[in-house]
């Protein structure tokens, strides 16, 4: 197993922690409306003490400094912002709206769910709520039942006198036009967290809340940190710029799928092996699960059949990194989300922790490229060769299955003599 890297638990301020959370989910910010938001993160990183600068299309990278002047920033956590919406595809002749979804959700969590409607005037916001298109009993009967899901079968009521097109267009509605699903956030007495948008705002508040540790702390740093902000994950394009290409690591942070058959909980902190779009960094993601189990953290390895996240976002576009994806529990995602504070805090303590470490492999990641017998192998990745078969044989020949292991050990571990294989005593103690 991989031996975890040294680091101190920090103390996360929770209530801080819980403040910043309803604070985000109380901003709406779908995809592609999410300039407000970054305002009040950019905030609450200047009360940090953390420098900053935005991209030229919104996403925001702080920076936390080593220890030692010059210290390279050679790591990155990444969060999003931005959230599963709606926008207006027609203004409807009985004066509803019709909408399609931005991200990836189904319209059948958003039946009955709460609305704001943002028109190109700051100052006409109108509420609604998104409702079947048969939506009452006693006007269908059991149509209402058989009705379809999706989000041709659902529209917008508008909170306005409105019976025609014109009357929406006389409110300043226009296709193209965001919705955003209310998130009503709730923190109940036995410290969950129910709300819509839990992904990926309590990501980017547990995020905020291990910044403000170790800058608190004081705690010294081997490796300075990136801290990036993204604000088109939903769509696709999360992490696809905005790293610096120094950035040898990169930790995304985003939900993690509670449901049967996943092992993700909604009090832990889960480390995702592999995604839609194949497995996470070997060696990253296993020092994260070492570095949860040393300190106690809840921690979960999980496999994520339908999930993309900004690591393959950033990773199609090039990025030179090792990457890996840990989370937060979260029930219902996409749909009516539930997480608990316990998870959001196990994902703060382990960012905390993973800011503290050395790199994976320091002087092999601390350059981009470099010479073949360098390179970090068999000892850390040990395969075991396929054994060859000699046809003209009754027994199997085997190969050693290590040589590059004893190598690498520089013969620290000689395997044993293979009388004694046979009993089980191979491998190194
Ligand atoms: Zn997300």
């Amino acid at each position: 197993m991989t031996p975890p890297p040294p680091a101190t638990d920090l103390t996360i301020d929770s209530t801080w922690m819980q403040e910043v959370l309803l604070e985000l989910l109380r901003i709406p910010s779908p995809t592609g409306r999410t300039d407000v938001i970054m305002q009040h993160v950019g905030e609450r990183l200047e009360e940090i003490g953390l420098s900053f600068e935005l991209t030229r299309r919104g996403a925001l990278v702080a920076r936390l400094e080593g220890a030692q002047p010059g210290v390279p920033l050679d790591r990155a956590v990444v969060v999003h912002t931005d959230t599963i919406g709606c926008m207006v595809t027609a203004l409807k002749d009985d004066g509803r709206l019709a909408v399609t979804q931005i991200g990836t959700h189904s319209s059948r969590f958003s039946e009955g769910t709460r609305v704001s409607i943002f028109t190109d005037d700051p100052d006409r916001t109108y509420t609604g709520t998104i409702l079947p298109t048969k939506a009452s009993g006693h006007a269908f009967g059991d149509e209402i039942d058989t009705h379809p899901h999706g989000w041709e079968h659902v529209e917008v009521r508008v909170d306005e006198k409105v019976h025609s097109r014109g009357d929406l267009q006389d409110l300043g509605i226009q296709v193209g036009d965001h919705v955003a699903q209310t998130a009503y956030p709730v923190i109940t007495r036995s410290g969950f967290v129910t709300s819509r948008h839990l992904d990926d705002k309590a990501g980017v508040a547990a995020a905020l809340a291990a910044f403000k540790a170790v800058v608190d702390s004081g705690a010294p740093l081997e490796v300075g940190a990136h801290l990036l902000i993204t604000i088109a994950e939903e769509v696709g394009h999360g992490a696809s710029s905005g790293l610096d290409h120094d950035v040898a690591e990169m930790v995304s942070v985003d939900s993690a799928v509670v449901a049967p058959g996943q092992h993700s909980t909604e009090t832990g902190v889960t480390i995702a092996m592999q995604d839609l779009h194949g497995p996470f960094d070997y060696h990253l993601s296993r020092r994260l699960h070492a570095l949860g189990r040393a300190h106690g953290l809840e921690v979960n390895r999980d496999v994520f059949r339908y999930y993309r996240s900004d690591v393959a976002a950033a990773l199609e576009a090039g990025a030179e990194t090792r990457a890996a994806l840990i989370g937060f529990g979260v029930d219902a995602t996409h749909g009516h989300e539930r997480t608990h504070l316990d998870a959001v805090m196990a994902t703060a303590r382990l960012i905390a922790l993973y800011l503290q470490t050395p790199l994976t492999f320091g002087t092999w990641d601390a350059e981009p490229k470099g010479p073949l017998e360098r390179f970090p192998s068999s000892a850390v990745q040990p395969v075991r060769r396929e054994p060859e078969l000699d046809p003209e044989s009754d027994e199997l020949v085997e190969n050693e299955p290590f040589p590059e292991l004893e190598e690498e050990l520089g013969g620290l571990h000689p395997p044993p003599p293979r009388a004694e294989r046979g009993r089980g005593a191979a491998g190194p103690e």
